[in-house]
Formats: structure tokens, C-alpha cells, sequence
């Protein structure tokens, strides 16, 4: 099947604003903020959603989560993060059917599809016009799922228009790093969810 050049369509949506929508932003780490932020500030009136309870254990969860914050504090005062509750649990318990599943997959699939219609739903009961997330910037992260998966949301929740993304082209990830490494932000070295942590302690 042929890929669509997602990149491509979020400077077509860039050049039809003529004022700075709202945007609700989900972003799952500091590093993975870094670059879309510096892509989409001056466009959109931005609020960050981080809605991770996939990230296993807590601890990482709270340092990934302080790392942002910290990040905003410095760079972007004004910008709003909204935390929804950590239920580490619930979401294992959602994972559970896809455990032996390998990373890059069904699960990871299921996973992306889940944390984005919680925040369609967030966006869409807020009156956000715009929603969209950082994840297309990860190099592990399959972006024409991400945005075919924002495509059928967009569909569901229709007050809200998803902003088709893939932060990862021109640059993105190397700035993203440059950017991050300047900031001697935190990077983790696992997705996030438990089979994401068990891997990587396997590996070592
Ligand atoms: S590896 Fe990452 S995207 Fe895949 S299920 Fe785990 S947390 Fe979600």
C-alpha cells in the first residue's frame, strides 16, 4: 500500500490558518515534546495532554512526567499541561490480551488507538479545535498507523479536527535530540509499558 506523506499534509493544515487555534497536544515524555513544540508553537494555541498510564512503574512515570514539566517551565511558560489519573493497573489489564505480542505491533497498535481516544474525548468535551501527538516524532513508532488512527477518530469526535503529523521528517528526531541534550533531559531507554520494561531488562 502506498504511504501518505503525513509530513506533507501538516504543512498544507499550517498554511490554511489564518488565526492560532486550540490545540490539545498529547505527549508521552520530555525529549518527544521538544521538536513538535518547536514546530507547532507559533501556529496553534497549545495545551499538553500527558496521558500515559501505559508507563510502567510509577516512578518512571512521575520522572518522564517531571522532565516535562520542567521542560515547559523553561522553555514554554505559557503552555498548560493537563494530567489525567495514573491507572498503571487498568492499563495492564487492557494490555494483558496482546502480551505476547512483539513491540511494534497489535499491542503497540491497540495502545496508540486507546491513549488517542482518550484524548479525542478529552479534546472533543473541552471544545479543543485541533488534537494530535507527539508520537509520530519516535523513530520506534509507527506513524501512517498513528495518523490512521487520528483519521477514524476525527470521524468520531467531530467538533474536534486531528492534525495529521510526522514529526519525525526533516529533522525532527536529530533537533528533538539536539534540543533535549541541551536541556540534559532524562531519556529513557524503553517504550513504556511493562512488556516494554521487561525487554529491556532481558536485554541487559
Ligand atoms: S511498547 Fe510502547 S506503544 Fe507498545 S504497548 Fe508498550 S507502551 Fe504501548
Amino acid at each position: 500500500m502506498n504511504k501518505i506523506n503525513y509530513y506533507k499534509k501538516s504543512i498544507e493544515e499550517i498554511k490554511k490558518l489564518d488565526y492560532k487555534p486550540s490545540l490539545l497536544l498529547h505527549s508521552c515524555c520530555g525529549p518527544c515534546v521538544t521538536y513538535p513544540l518547536t514546530f507547532l508553537y507559533e501556529h496553534f494555541d497549545i495545551t499538553i495532554f500527558y496521558n500515559n498510564s501505559n508507563i510502567y512503574p510509577e516512578s518512571e512515570y512521575n520522572l518522564r512526567l517531571n522532565e516535562l514539566k520542567e521542560f515547559v517551565k523553561n522553555n514554554y511558560p505559557d503552555i498548560k499541561i493537563i494530567i489525567p489519573p495514573y491507572n498503571n493497573e487498568e492499563y495492564n489489564k487492557f494490555l494483558k490480551s496482546f502480551k505476547e505480542m512483539p513491540e511494534g505491533q497489535e499491542r503497540c497498535f491497540a495502545c496508540y488507538a486507546k491513549r488517542m481516544d482518550e484524548g479525542f474525548l478529552y479534546a472533543s468535551e473541552n471544545n479543543f479545535e485541533y488534537y494530535t501527538t507527539t508520537m509520530t516524532v519516535s523513530r520506534q513508532k509507527n506513524s501512517q498507523k498513528l495518523n490512521e488512527i487520528g483519521s477514524l477518530l476525527e470521524k468520531k469526535y467531530k467538533n474536534v479536527k486531528y492534525f495529521y503529523s510526522d514529526f519525525k521528517k526533516k529533522d525532527g528526531i536529530l533537533i528533538g535530540s539536539r534540543i533535549a541534550k541541551e536541556n540534559n533531559m532524562y531519556r529513557q531507554d524503553y517504550c513504556g509499558c511493562i512488556y516494554s520494561f521487561n525487554d529491556k531488562t532481558n536485554r541487559r
